[in-house]
């Protein structure tokens, strides 16, 4: 028998931590906290609890009698022993701790961890732009580029939870410079995104005479707002930076034979970006069996939250659970 009980769902980020009641496909109940991601996540913690047990309270239940706790974290994670493997900087602590053990002894419910670009596949795999396909990636541009997989009904994590997971850092130009990020040969990543988008600017010889140069806020809106007014220095940036998706959505479709793409993001909202990437794939990657869908994300900014139902719902499908718990939830 399905649980249709709720899940609690938090989706951390490095600016912002959402925390949800999801159910249904649908956030029943949210809030947003600061993430101070600067911090370690240990002292965040009972942020979280106190919030979900507020959260679960408004809409009358109680944060122990849900179903499960699915978490959306910004790195590298281990989803089947909960661990976080590793950190980009932000919740520096997060290795160290076992969540799983922290969800039990607070809650008594199962947690399941997942990388922030597969949790937002997952969401609108679910319930989004996805639903109806079980062979999709996603490619959500942000400050860099998420890429995320469903290969066959299934999250694709690969032997290291790695697996599609680093599609930004693919090298699309192997005489590129070295990533600072991650240390590869000309990735996506360093070649077009909001956190490269400084220094490709500044490498414009027309750059100090562009519009671009009196935005406070350089990133691909105006990018994008500038290309549309004829400023030719940010029609350079804009045409280079959809090579450089278009080009990163194809070898994801080429690598994981799927039969959608979703482009995720703030920058996705700009009119030109899917059909671009659209007639990228369309144009030069080869599919005999018909054309590849490319369609922007549904869900936006809860997509991850919402995958965290699906997460959550697994883990309590799949957790050994003490009798003691099934009484808690029960009451
Ligand atoms: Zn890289």
């Amino acid at each position: 028998m399905s649980d249709l009980r709720p899940i609690l769902a938090a989706d951390l980020g490095g600016t912002l931590i959402k925390l949800g009641i999801v159910y249904g496909g649908r956030v029943v109940a949210r809030k947003l906290i600061p993430a101070r991601s600067d911090e370690p996540l240990a002292a965040r913690l009972p942020d979280l609890e106190r919030e979900w047990e507020m959260l679960a309270k408004s809409i009358g239940f109680m944060a122990t009698a849900c179903g499960g706790i699915g978490i959306s974290f910004p790195s590298i994670v281990d989803s089947a022993s909960g661990r976080v493997l590793t950190h980009f900087g932000k919740y520096t602590d997060a290795p160290q701790l076992d969540l799983k053990e922290w969800a039990w002894s607070c809650f008594r419910l199962p947690l399941a961890i997942e990388n922030d670009a597969r949790a937002a596949l997952i969401g609108e795999w679910r319930c989004g732009a996805g639903r109806g396909c079980d062979d999709l990636v996603m490619m959500t541009l942000g400050t860099g580029i998420g890429t995320a997989a469903v290969c066959g009904g299934r999250p694709l994590r690969g032997a290291h939870g790695q697996a599609c997971g680093v599609g930004g850092h693919f090298t699309l130009n192997h005489a590129g410079e070295v990533c600072d990020v991650c240390g590869n040969l000309g990735c996506a990543e360093h070649e077009a995104s909001t956190a490269a988008l400084p220094r490709l600017a500044q490498r414009e010889p027309d750059f100090p005479a562009s519009a671009l140069a009196r935005e406070t806020r350089l990133d691909y809106a105006a990018v994008f707002h500038h290309a549309a007014a004829g400023d030719a220095c940010a029609l350079r940036l804009r045409n280079d930076a959809l090579r450089v998706w278009g080009a990163t959505a194809a070898n994801l479709v080429l690598a994981f034979d799927v039969s959608r793409v979703i482009i995720g993001g703030g920058i996705a909202e700009a009119p030109e970006l899917v059909p671009a990437i659209r007639d990228h794939i369309h144009r030069h990657v080869r599919s005999p069996w018909g054309k590849v869908e490319v369609l922007k994300s549904e869900l936006g900014d809860a997509a991850a939250l919402l995958g965290c139902e699906w997460l959550g719902r697994q883990a309590g499908a799949t957790a050994c659970v003490p009798a003691e718990a099934h009484c808690l939830a029960s009451c």
